[in-house]
């Protein structure tokens, strides 16, 4: 039995190393670190100690397992068959990471648990399966045999020299709690334990899901129904920063279309708005509900959702998505698409954009969509709400416009002290902006003519070095992860009928406002209000308050901005 056991510790170790390892070898730039810290999170120990109790633990619980069987003989197929599932885990984890950055971690496993059609799976793997395929999987089995081959003589070894491993052992914790949590820039976890991890993750996430969409009361409660707007649109932009767009920066003209209707009169941009915080995950259940900065619960079904109050208005709500369906940071998004009359998710995919967005595809894949709810269930009903989430401008900025759409190019960007990477980044950032200047409008175009509105906002801003960072991330917040766009377009008839309400709009661009309120807006430019809705919170309304704006952690934006 010792054999099995040495083969098995052995084996997640040297597991526990494979993503600093693959990233090395196959020259992944970067794994977002929530991937590796989330599974690890879970121990005490440092990384060093960490692979090792981990080793420690799984062997010994597994083991356990095994005294159920009275049997020697069932012992030993035990052992193999949890030596084999920790090999294919393993082969898994390699593939994933060397072909697309991703290790174990919570969305991967929901994008595998809901990957259900046999033809995606078996598309999936003609398109990847290749030479390096088969090294992955040669590789792992060879060393996988070596380790079980050879693994009675290395038990053998550990036994005659036991003082000195206890030694290393003793040393590793103590250096672990020393302050050394990182092997290569990375943390390490066995695959084996991130699976186990991720699966009941899923399950929760699911679970909670599916609590929060089972009830299907509209508990909106309408105070004031004067709503004859036949369009309403709300588009949910992504990491797109203020300060790189043509409208608010004239260093690169990267909003012509926008600019265009600014000059018209038709569009109208914010300069003082900021997101109420600095990621995706944080940022979805305020924008999309009565939920703001202020609110202490976590019972979502405190506050009404924004789609809620247009169904019970008399509108018909669409959901249009270019962003996965289910996960965590998006589930409140995904939880709206279902309160929704018509839905649908461009991304054939699950999970967590943060590491599946190369999978996603180009924003105008949405525009087929929105024509064909236009053309087929539009006319089913007077008063339509469209609500958009867009990729914009998220990470792997080069993945999110089509080739005609690049634009700049790194001899165009004039920033001081830029490398050349640094300047090709942002140049394809910019095109990013770009490419969202030519969504909207192609959005815009389709109401022109109609009594419409459209509300604009990103979801956070993104920082290219102006602060020593590039990106955006709940933590270490900067003034340009939160500076962001805010957009509100209304068509010649809108206007027409609601000069009061535009002037408003124009008295307001200036004014200090955080998204976590974008709700009020809303209701205002639809003429709506609710028992949740508050006047004094809405920047259009002329009993706006301004407010202290708290980002993240009590910490005050006007600290920020200076
Ligand atoms: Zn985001």
């Amino acid at each position: 039995m010792k054999k099995e056991i040495t083969a098995l510790s052995i084996l997640t170790i040297l597991s526990a190393l494979l993503v600093p390892i693959t990233c090395v070898i196959c020259k992944v730039d970067k794994i977002p670190s929530e991937v590796i810290y989330l599974p690890t999170s879970l121990y005490t120990f440092g990384q060093y100690a960490n692979l090792i109790v981990t080793a420690i633990l799984v062997t010994f619980v597994f083991g356990l397992f095994s005294l159920l069987f009275y049997f020697e003989k069932l012992k030993k197929i035990y052992f193999i068959f949890l030596y084999l599932l920790n090999i294919f885990i393993i082969i898994v984890e390699i593939f994933c990471l060397s072909k697309f950055g991703l290790a174990i971690s919570p969305p991967m496993t929901s994008i595998m648990a809901d990957t259900n059609n046999f033809l995606e799976v078996k598309g999936f793997f003609q398109t990847y399966f290749d030479l390096s395929a088969i090294l992955i999987i040669t590789g792992t089995l060879l060393i996988s045999w070596l380790i079980w081959h050879y693994s009675q003589k290395i038990y053998d070894f550990v036994e005659n020299n036991k003082k000195i491993f206890i030694g290393i052992f003793i040393a590793l914790v103590a250096l672990s709690l020393y302050g050394t949590h990182k092997i290569g820039g990375l943390t390490c976890s066995p695959p084996i334990m991130k699976t186990i991890y991720c699966a009941k993750y899923w399950l929760k996430v699911k679970g909670n899901l599916a609590k929060l969409s089972s009830d299907k009361t509209n508990r909106v409660e309408i105070t004031k129904n004067n709503a004859d707007t036949p369009f309403a649109i709300f588009v949910i932009g992504e990491s797109e920063a203020r300060h790189f767009m043509g409208m608010y920066n004239t260093k690169y003209d990267s909003t012509p279309l926008c600019n265009r209707l600014i000059d018209s009169g038709n569009m109208f941009a914010f300069t003082d708005t900021i997101s109420m915080k600095s990621s995706t995950a944080q940022v979805m259940t305020p924008l999309l509900s009565f939920m703001d900065n202020t609110t202490e619960t976590t019972d979502l079904t405190k506050f009404d959702p924004i789609v809620d109050v247009f169904t019970k208005a008399g509108y018909q709500a669409f959901w249009i998505s270019n962003h996965e369906k289910i996960t965590k940071d998006l589930s409140y998004a995904t939880y709206m698409s279902t309160r929704c009359n018509y839905s649908t998710f461009t991304a054939k995919i699950s999970g967590n954009t943060e590491f599946t967005s190369y999978l996603c595809l180009k924003d105008e894949v949405m525009l087929p969509h929105l024509d064909n709810y236009i053309k087929n269930q539009v006319p089913q009903k007077d008063k339509n709400l469209f609500c958009f989430q867009i990729m914009g401008s998220h990470i792997r900025y080069p993945d999110r416009y089509p080739d005609s759409f690049r634009h700049f190019k790194a001899s165009d960007i004039k920033e001081d002290g830029f490398k050349d990477n640094q300047k090709e980044l942002l140049a394809s950032y910019l095109n990013t902006i770009y490419y969202t200047d030519y969504i909207l409008n192609e959005i815009i175009n389709r109401f022109k003519d109609q009594e419409a509105f459209l509300v604009y906002v990103s979801d956070h801003g993104e920082e290219m070095w102006q602060a020593g960072f590039q990106g955006h991330g709940p933590t270490n917040v900067s003034k340009y992860m939160v500076e962001i766009p805010l957009l509100i377009w209304v068509s010649d008839k809108y206007k027409e009928k609601n000069p009061q309400i535009v002037e408003q709009i124009k008295e307001a661009i200036n004014k200090p406002f955080m998204t976590d309120n974008l709700v009020h807006v809303i209701l205002d430019l639809a003429k709506i209000e609710t028992k949740q809705y508050d006047a004094t919170k809405s920047v259009v309304n002329e009993k706006f308050i301004p407010r202290e704006r708290v980002v993240v952690d009590g910490l005050k934006y006007e600290a920020l901005r200076k």
